[in-house]
């Protein structure tokens, strides 16, 4: 339900409405404008009747939300959402570029390829240390010992770093991680969406492989739900009929999630595409389609890469293509 009442309202006008709402059980999310406060209802809000809520004279008009997500939902929340990752922003016209390696393998590997994306103005390196494969029998990361070559990494470059978490368990683990990954495979992991909302860190949620943009927003409900507000999500392609790519991007999530939500939304072209020829015309397909970022996995060789060698660009190749990233970030700007 979404109460829009005066901003001149007297505050003991607001707590007789507040009190009202308050002893139904449900919580209230304000938003302040210039001339009107929105205030969105959380919470089971059926028993509330909305002709004793218009009987309060600052109530200027009052609905109820048909869709199941509230926070993150626009009507709740007008303006975008922006997320601060170390010092680097996302949404709200902030765009960013993070880049790195499917999986962190050595100290050298790091670092050289954290160097190699810095120098073409990068500011955020992702890096996985728990990796969901799809074999048992495939390389699993190097788990604790991965995420301290990234605190090396983001120690002597200063980059924030973005890496995986699989297991609520391994939170604490994270605490050096500006920005914690939900995988695809558990996006809807409810238990760890859950610990994750107890949690200021930003999140970057993933969509699930064959979940629907509805879901995948209940999800981000999930950790908002729990206090957590600073959740971006990443769309990295979906489980089509299509096999000629690994996933099938799609690229209409990017304008449908901006129209439903006000979280900011970045694209990984290298999931969606499966193949490093792909990067680049995903990745700008993404930016023209109004992302707010991209997620691109880059390698120092990616032959020798221990997960996702196909998918990832070499340090050169990234360089270039960061360049045609960045212009049509700017030329987007000016129309
Ligand atoms: C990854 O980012 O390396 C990864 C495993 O992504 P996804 O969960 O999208 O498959
Ligand atoms: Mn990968």
């Amino acid at each position: 339900m979404i109460i829009v009442v005066s901003s001149k309202s007297k505050d003991e006008e607001l707590k007789g409405l507040f009190d009202y709402i308050e002893s139904h059980n449900v919580q209230i999310k304000s938003t302040i404008g210039k001339t009107h406060t929105i205030l969105g209802l959380v919470g089971d809000t059926v028993k509330i009747d909305m002709d004793a809520i218009n009987t309060f004279p600052i109530v200027e008009s009052v609905k109820r939300v048909q869709e199941p997500y509230k926070l993150v939902n626009r009507k709740f929340h007008e303006l975008d959402t922006i997320v601060d990752v170390g010092g680097y922003k996302i949404g709200g016209g902030h765009f960013q570029v993070i880049a790195g390696p499917c999986s962190v393998e050595s100290h050298d590997q790091i670092l050289e390829i954290a160097r190699g994306v810095k120098a073409s103005n990068v500011g955020i390196l992702r890096g996985g240390a728990f990796k969901p494969r799809s074999s048992p029998y495939a390389f699993q990361g190097l788990e604790g010992t991965g995420l301290e070559l990234l605190s090396e990494a983001k120690a002597i470059t200063g980059m924030p770093l973005v890496s995986e978490v699989m297991s609520a368990d391994d939170i604490p683990l994270f605490a050096d991680v500006d920005l914690i990954q939900v995988g695809a495979r558990n996006m809807q992991n409810f238990r760890l969406l859950k610990e994750l909302g107890k949690i200021k860190k930003p999140i970057l949620l993933k969509r699930g492989l064959a979940n629907t943009i509805e879901e995948w927003l209940m999800s981000a409900e999930y950790i908002m739900a729990g206090g957590n507000e600073n959740v971006i999500l990443c769309e990295r392609g979906i489980r089509t009929f299509e096999t000629a790519t690994r996933n099938t991007l799609d690229v209409s999530a990017i304008p449908v999630i901006k129209k439903m939500s006000h979280l900011p939304i970045v694209v990984d072209p290298s999931h969606s595409a499966g193949m490093s020829h792909l990067v680049e015309p995903l990745s700008l397909a993404a930016i023209a389609a109004g992302a707010d970022g991209l997620i691109i996995e880059v390698h120092n060789n990616p032959q020798k890469a221990l997960c996702d060698g196909a998918q990832s660009l070499t340090i050169p190749q990234f360089k270039v293509i960061n360049e045609k990233i960045e212009k049509l970030v700017a030329f987007m700007k000016t129309i």
